[in-house]
């Protein structure tokens, strides 16, 4: 039995697309019908033409730039990462900013080049995470 309920996400209009594509291994962020602004999640108006609602989910490369970097010295509940690891702020070059963890082993600064994947985490399902951009 998973530990998070994915299905009441999944059937979630607001952020369905994003969690089964992350199921799937696919990155993919909100973008304007009409301008083509990306956005880090749903919004009822976009922020760069002030439209409506009128939003599609595209996929990103997931290759960015670290923006900002800390240190988690606690884990929450369940994930499998064991403290003390690195959580980056990503700003995609399509973008959005994301929030991952860094994988152990791993090691960013900002201004590194880097790639936002996905990695199967036991109990949680299929969640991003910050890697070498190769
Ligand atoms: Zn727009």
């Amino acid at each position: 039995m998973s530990a998070v309920d994915l299905d009441g996400w999944l059937a979630d209009p607001r952020g369905g697309p994003y969690w089964a594509a992350l199921q799937d291994g696919r990155l993919v962020t909100p973008r304007c019908r009409s301008c083509g602004h990306r956005t880090s999640y749903l919004r009822w108006v976009c922020p760069a033409c002030g439209a409506r609602g009128e939003a599609d989910w595209a996929e990103t490369s997931g290759v960015g730039r670290v923006h900002s970097v800390t240190t988690q010295h606690r884990a929450p509940a369940g994930f499998d990462l064991e403290p003390p690891y690195q959580v980056a702020l990503v700003e995609l070059d399509d973008g959005p900013l994301v929030l991952a963890p860094v994988p152990p082993g791993a090691v960013v600064a900002i201004g590194d080049t880097v790639r936002v994947t996905t990695r199967d985490v036991p109990g949680l399902g299929r969640l991003i995470s910050v890697g070498p951009r190769s």
